[in-house]
C-alpha cells in the first residue's frame, strides 16, 4: 500500500471510527454528530498546537525542546512507551521543562484488529512509563498512525483519555526536505491548527544516520525556522484538551 493510500484509508477509517466510538460510548456532538478525536483546539483567535509523536529520542527531542525553549512555548510529546524505556532522561527533560505528556502506545502497532484488551495492555503500559520519569497520569492518546480504531476509541473512554488527530501534517515523517515542512505548516497553520511532527522513530538507534528512515533532523531544522515565524505573525500556542 502507497503512502498516500495509507492515508486516504486512514481518513475514512476516522470517519468510521468516530460514527462506531459514538455508538460504542453514547458521545454526541451539539448537533447530534459523532465525535471524533479532537483535530483541533479551541482557545481563542491565534491559538495553536504544536504536537511531537514518537519520541522520546536521544538527538533529535533536545534540539526541539532547545527551540522550544528560546521562544517560550509548550508543546505535546505523544511518546511511544518503548522509547520512555530507552531514553528515560530525555523524557525527564520533556517533563522538567513543563511540555504535556501524551500517550502514544508501548510499541505503535497497527491498531486495526488489534483485540481492545492488547490496545489497553499498550496504552496502560505507557500510561505507566510517563508516570515513573515525572510525568502526570496523561489525559491524551494519539493512536499509532491516527488509527482511532472502535477498540482504542472504547479503551481511551474508559482510561479516561482525550483522543487527540491533528489538522496540519507536513508529513515530516518522510523528510522531505527541511524547505518542505516549513512551507507545509506556514502554508496550512491557522488559529485553532494541530501540528503534526515526529520527533523520534519507533526502534530509533541512538544516533540514526543523516537520511536515515528514523533521521528527524529535518523536523527540527524546520522548527527553528518556521517556529519564530509563527511567534512574530502573533500565535500563541497551548495544548490540546481541556486545561
Ligand atoms: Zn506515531
Amino acid at each position: 500500500m502507497t503512502d498516500r493510500q495509507d492515508r486516504i484509508g486512514r481518513r475514512r477509517l476516522l470517519g468510521a471510527c468516530a460514527a462506531a466510538a459514538a455508538a460504542v460510548c453514547g458521545a454526541s456532538g451539539a448537533a447530534g454528530e459523532p465525535e471524533g478525536p479532537d483535530r483541533l483546539v479551541e482557545a481563542g483567535p491565534m491559538t495553536m498546537a504544536l504536537t511531537f509523536d514518537d519520541g522520546p529520542s536521544l538527538v533529535s527531542t533536545p534540539e526541539i525542546l532547545a527551540t522550544l525553549r528560546r521562544y517560550g512555548v509548550t508543546a505535546t510529546f505523544f511518546m511511544i512507551g518503548a522509547n520512555i524505556e530507552k531514553y528515560p532522561q530525555v523524557a525527564r527533560q520533556v517533563v522538567g521543562e513543563g511540555h504535556r505528556v501524551g500517550n502514544h502506545s508501548w510499541s505503535h502497532p497497527a491498531f486495526e484488529g488489534l483485540p481492545a484488551a492488547q490496545v489497553r495492555t499498550e496504552i496502560e503500559r505507557t500510561n505507566a512509563a510517563i508516570t515513573r520519569v515525572g510525568g502526570r497520569r496523561p489525559t491524551l492518546f494519539r493512536a499509532p498512525g491516527g488509527h482511532f480504531t472502535p477498540a482504542c476509541m472504547t479503551v481511551c473512554a474508559e482510561l479516561g483519555l482525550r483522543p487527540v488527530s491533528w489538522s496540519v501534517d507536513p508529513e515530516d515523517w518522510s523528510r522531505p526536505g527541511t524547505d518542505a515542512i516549513v512551507d507545509r505548516v506556514l502554508g496550512a497553520a491557522r488559529t485553532g491548527s494541530i501540528v503534526l511532527n515526529h520527533d523520534g522513530c519507533l526502534s530509533a538507534d541512538h544516533a540514526p544516520a543523516p537520511g536515515s528512515p528514523c533521521d528527524r533532523a529535518q523536523t527540527a531544522a524546520a522548527l527553528r525556522r518556521y517556529l519564530p515565524r509563527l511567534v512574530e505573525a502573533g500565535y500563541r500556542f497551548t495544548v490540546p484538551g481541556p486545561p
